[in-house]
């Protein structure tokens, strides 16, 4: 790839090999040498790709720098373990650099010299150290691409911007495939990235003669298999912890300072891995929509944080899977277990990107049912009598972590049928995970949950009453309410919330015939049951926040 290229005083946009967009500022005059200019390249905290083609030659008229700051601490309210996870992964990031011979500059949150915002920090920078350009990487929140693009016309230096090298997809690779169409189906752009790939292909057809095990998958969790006991490092994030409380950084959550659980360095990321594709994955696909008090995670990988820090690269997580798959060592792996995973990464993280970048900012207002409610205290307290709302809570507070069935099936279901408002439902994902930046959190979010874009990502909203959860987890055992009642003083509340959902909103999802049986069920209801469904569920909403 050739980065940079400039001409004349207009900014202009080149494509590079890789089929991605590089933004190349603006030059006064002629060309550009490299070898003559003094440059300050800026990472931001989601940008540790230690594979980088920028650090394969060390240059000492290069400067990298790195910065802990207010604007990204403060634009949500984060969950402690993020915040630390985020600078304790960026700091040993700058480590590696320098020991490679890098000229790093890092401003710590409670640096001095630290101006707390990446423009006043970068101007100062250039100012003082006078460098003659700057480069950066492409952003991949809307926020920080739009800031960066501002700020670029702003200072007096070219700039230039690179690629972070890290996706499969160019931004615009999801909206060029569906040109035209109104739904964008990730199964087609799945099976696009299979063929392009040439991953679990055979002969030019799908290796196992399906796409999608699905069907095979998705079983409640028996206890047959022991669940491995959960990877975690022992990371001392103590100083840091401090230093955010010192602050006065505005934090929810636990942690453990001494014995931080997730990995912060390239080294830790391939570890946990192997220990993924050794242990778990020969039961992802069969448990992947299983819930359990038993465990957080169950056969999940736990990889969301290494890979949106982008210390993992997607293809060496798929062709980890895939390789250890067709070794020695792990026969057990079957095409199910295998495609269910390759899927999540191929297919659903890429294609939630190619969605944002085709709908934002626009995608961040929709509010397709116009829900106005206030998220309940209790996503925040734990205090609700619901066993599988209080698990999924209890467990995002303390770990940072929930899988997507209890994000998707339990708080964002709950949320939805409550009729909270996608910008408050957006704000807890935004803080809680641990692996939550707005490109991948807002569309599974506003989209996949909370249906809030009117179907641009699910084909029908994703609500269940009771029966789903009692079927995929051992929540009901021992709740204050029963699963299998639907009015009454015990009456779970998610059954008579969601044949209300589908009343309140029949206008709107009337014509989706994915969503046909459901009405044709709730017609067929006779009147009084149907009533005292719906008088339960408005007794319900009056206090959702003594549910
Ligand atoms: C309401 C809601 C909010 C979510 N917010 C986030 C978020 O902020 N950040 C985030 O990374 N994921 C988010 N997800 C997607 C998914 O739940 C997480 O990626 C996953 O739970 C992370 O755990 P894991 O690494 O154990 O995943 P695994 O189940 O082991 O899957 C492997 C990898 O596949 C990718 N993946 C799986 N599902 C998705 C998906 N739907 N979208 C994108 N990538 C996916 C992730 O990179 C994940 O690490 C959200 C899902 C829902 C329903
Ligand atoms: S009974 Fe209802 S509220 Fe209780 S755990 Fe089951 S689904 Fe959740």
């Amino acid at each position: 790839m050739t980065p940079f290229h400039f001409i004349g005083c207009q900014a202009i946009w080149i494509v590079c090999e890789s089929q991605h967009q590089v933004y190349a500022g603006c030059e006064r005059k002629g060309e550009v040498t490299l070898a003559t200019q003094k440059i300050l390249r800026l990472i931001l905290g989601d940008q540790l790709n230690y594979r980088h083609s920028w650090f394969t030659k060390k240059n000492d008229n290069i400067a990298y720098v790195l910065m802990e700051i207010r604007q990204e601490t403060d634009y949500v309210k984060h969950h402690i373990q993020k915040v630390a996870g985020f600078f304790a992964a960026m700091r040993q990031f700058a480590d590696a650099l320098k020991r490679k011979g890098h000229v790093v500059i890092y401003y710590r949150l409670d640096d001095p010299r630290n101006q707390q915002s990446l423009q006043r920090n970068i101007r100062t920078l250039i100012d003082k150290q006078q460098f003659t350009r700057f480069e950066y990487l492409m952003p991949d929140e809307y926020r920080l691409d739009s800031q960066l693009e501002k700020m670029s016309d702003q200072i007096p230096i070219p700039v230039g911007v690179a690629d972070t090298e890290h996706f499969l997809t160019a931004r615009s690779d999801v909206e060029d495939l569906f040109s035209g169409k109104k739904r964008y189906l990730m199964e087609s752009f799945y099976r696009h990235m299979r063929k392009k790939h040439n991953l679990l292909m055979r002969d030019g057809k799908p290796e196992g003669g399906k796409w999608n095990f699905d069907q095979s998958n998705r079983q409640r969790y028996d206890g047959a298999v022991p669940i491995p006991q959960k990877k975690s490092f022992r990371n001392d994030v103590t100083q840091i912890v401090n230093m955010i409380h010192d602050c006065g950084v505005t934090t929810f959550g636990s942690i453990e300072p001494t014995r931080f659980q997730w990995p912060v360095s390239r080294r830790q990321a391939l570890n946990m891995l192997r220990e993924f594709t050794t242990k778990r994955l020969p039961y992802f696909g069969t448990y992947q929509d299983a819930m359990t008090t038993e465990s957080e995670a169950l056969f999940h990988s736990r990889l969301s944080f290494a890979l949106n820090t982008k210390m993992l690269h997607p293809m060496e997580v798929i062709k980890a899977a895939i390789e250890h798959a067709g070794s020695a060592s792990g026969p057990g792996v079957s095409i199910a277990q295998l495609e269910g995973f390759v899927r999540q990464i191929l297919g659903w993280r890429e294609y939630m990107r190619g969605i944002y970048w085709a709908h934002m900012p626009a995608y961040a207002q929709l509010n397709y049912f116009d829900h106005q409610n206030k998220l309940p205290e209790y996503y925040w307290t734990v205090e609700t009598r619901m066993n599988c709302v209080a698990a999924a809570v209890r467990q995002s507070l303390e770990q940072a972590y929930a899988h997507h069935i209890q994000r998707l099936m339990v708080t964002g279901n709950f949320a939805l049928l409550a009729g909270v408002h996608p910008d408050e439902v957006d704000a807890w994902y935004l803080g809680i995970y641990i692996d939550a930046i707005q490109w991948v959190e807002i569309v599974n979010t506003r989209g996949m949950s909370q249906y809030a874009d009117g179907g641009i990502v699910a084909t029908k909203p994703y609500i269940s009453s009771a029966k789903y959860i009692h079927k995929m987890s051992n929540y009901c055992d021992g709740c204050f309410y029963s699963w299998k009642v639907g009015t009454g003083s015990n009456a779970c509340p998610f059954n008579s919330l969601y044949w209300d959902f589908l009343a309140r909103h029949r206008s709107k999802l009337k014509d989706n015939f994915r969503v046909a049986m459901m009405y044709r069920t709730l017609d067929r209801m006779k009147n009084e049951k149907r009533e005292g469904l719906l008088q339960q569920a408005k007794q319900y909403r009056s206090e959702i926040a003594l549910l």
